[in-house]
């Protein structure tokens, strides 16, 4: 029997230990605590949650992270399973009392008849056999530095420092429009890589004020709150001079408004497209550490934002992540060392359920691999399939920053393209597509290796 080694227990070990077990392989998992511990976890159970207790919406028809839980469950994920035996009434989202589900999870692995555990931390990257690295935005410090290493220091972050990313169909074109500074770029791809949103002298002060007065949210104990100058928050440039954002991500120069060209902006804001398929684009340089409600007011001040809805808002997070969609295969292998997979958060998703996601994929690709399959890859128009495919290329690699799940990652349906209208529709079409898309990719038999 093939044995897969995974380093890690928590979200994303413990399911890919599940389905990599449940495929016929021998699994060891090698996780540090309880002997070395972190910041954030507070026991030595496998699958911990270390901050809040909810998956999040359970809305498989409208929601993509309702929707990821789904797929989990079609694939006899652990962690949905166990998330249901323990959970609370939470409305429509999916709450848990935390630590029976740890503990479940942990007796479930441990009882497994092709799973052990052994209780180490690694240190260095294994030259030979087959494994997962599951590690997490806390990831032990001689681990890090080995990976980084290998990748290069630039590939690999140890603080996430994320910009605002809005769904493009929310931003008002006729007050945006779509520019490179300079008009830099000679491929069509490069000119529509920025939008921007332009402000008067009045706007832009009053934008200061707001930002200054926002609430925000402080480093937990053992964050170090080190920013580094290439990524300091919006609110702290401002802090610094109620010019300094003129002068840096909101200069005005090398652009002209082409709704108004006579007319030039005092300040502009400027919006990176952030995925291959043009649906989402991120604020340049506006990481923050506000808090969301806040973040929402603030933004809503930004001429053509006025209304914009956010795939995912600002932040900034100790979180050790690597640049996937430069390292990674579409399988999750390092292309340098395709021995070794990486899988949840350190691969750049967020959260949860995104982690154990991308467990599960990388548990049935290691057992596929073991076994001498061939899976045929996950359709990107279900929720799995859209995450993998976005971290492993079709984010932009030069502003990747770790994404939850939604829907802006999903191939356009037919005909609806633009306009919010209708949204609810549509939302459902990318959720009945994708159930159709994962139950026959579940179903189909997996292709002998050629
Ligand atoms: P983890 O669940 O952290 O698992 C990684 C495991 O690897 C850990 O058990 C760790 O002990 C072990 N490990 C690390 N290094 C080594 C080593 N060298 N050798 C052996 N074992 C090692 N997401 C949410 O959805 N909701 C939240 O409320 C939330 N809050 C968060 C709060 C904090 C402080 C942090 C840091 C993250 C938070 N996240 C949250 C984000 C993230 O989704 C979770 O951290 C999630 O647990 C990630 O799953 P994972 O499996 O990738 O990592």
């Amino acid at each position: 029997m093939s044995t897969l080694h995974i380093i890690g227990g928590g979200m994303a070990g413990s399911e890919a230990a599940w389905q990599a077990a449940n495929a016929g392989l021998s699994v060891v998992i090698h996780e540090m605590r309880p002997k070395v511990e972190t910041f954030a976890h507070r026991t030595g159970n496998l699958g911990e949650m270390v901050c809040s207790n909810s998956f999040r919406s359970d809305d498989h028809e409208q929601n993509a992270v309702g929707l990821l839980h789904w797929e989990m469950r079609q694939a006899g994920g652990l962690i949905m399973d166990m998330a249901q035996k323990h959970r609370l009434p939470a409305g429509g989202a999916l709450a848990v009392d935390r630590d029976p589900f740890a503990e479940s999870v942990t007796a479930a692995l441990k009882s497994h008849p092709r799973i052990s555990v052994s209780y180490e931390e690694i240190t260095s990257l294994p030259e030979e056999g087959r494994w997962i690295i599951a590690t997490g935005p806390l990831t032990s410090g001689s681990l890090a530095e080995a990976i980084q290493r290998e990748t290069g220091a630039d590939a690999l972050a140890f603080f996430d420092a994320i910009a605002p990313i809005a769904y493009k169909d929310s931003i008002n074109m006729n007050v945006a429009w779509m520019q490179s500074r300079y008009d830099k770029g000679e491929t069509e791809e490069e000119r529509t890589a920025y939008l921007n949103c332009p402000m008067s002298k009045d706007q832009y002060e009053l934008f200061i004020d707001a930002l200054l007065a926002a609430e925000k949210t402080e480093f937990k104990e053992g964050e170090t709150a080190k920013y580094f100058d290439g990524c300091l928050p919006i609110e702290v440039m401002a802090e610094r001079g109620r010019e300094t954002l003129r002068f840096g991500p909101m200069k005005p120069v090398g652009l002209t408004n082409s709704h108004d060209p006579t007319n030039k902006p005092y300040a502009v804001v400027q919006l990176r497209r952030d995925n291959k398929l043009g649906t989402l684009y991120n604020i340049v340089g506006f990481q923050t550490k506000m808090k969301y409600g806040a973040q929402k007011a603030v933004f809503s001040m930004i001429p053509g934002l006025e209304n914009a809805e956010f795939a995912r808002l600002g932040g900034i997070h100790r979180n050790t992540f690597i640049n996937s969609p430069i390292l990674l295969d579409e399988e999750m292998r390092l292309r340098s060392k395709p021995h070794l997979r990486f899988a949840g958060q350190i691969t750049g998703v967020e959260g949860y359920v995104e982690s154990a996601a991308m467990g599960l994929l990388a548990g049935r690709m290691a057992a596929a691999e073991l076994n001498g399959e061939k899976l045929v890859a996950v359709p990107d128009t279900t929720a799995m399939g859209a995450l993998v495919t976005h971290i492993t290329g079709g984010a932009d690699a030069k502003s990747f920053q770790p994404m939850n799940v939604n829907f802006g990652l999903f191939p356009p349906l037919e005909g609806t393209k633009g306009g919010r209208k209708g949204r609810k529709e549509r939302y459902k079409g990318y959720t009945d597509r994708a159930k159709a898309d994962w139950l026959a990719w579940l179903t189909q038999k997996a292709l002998d290796a050629a």
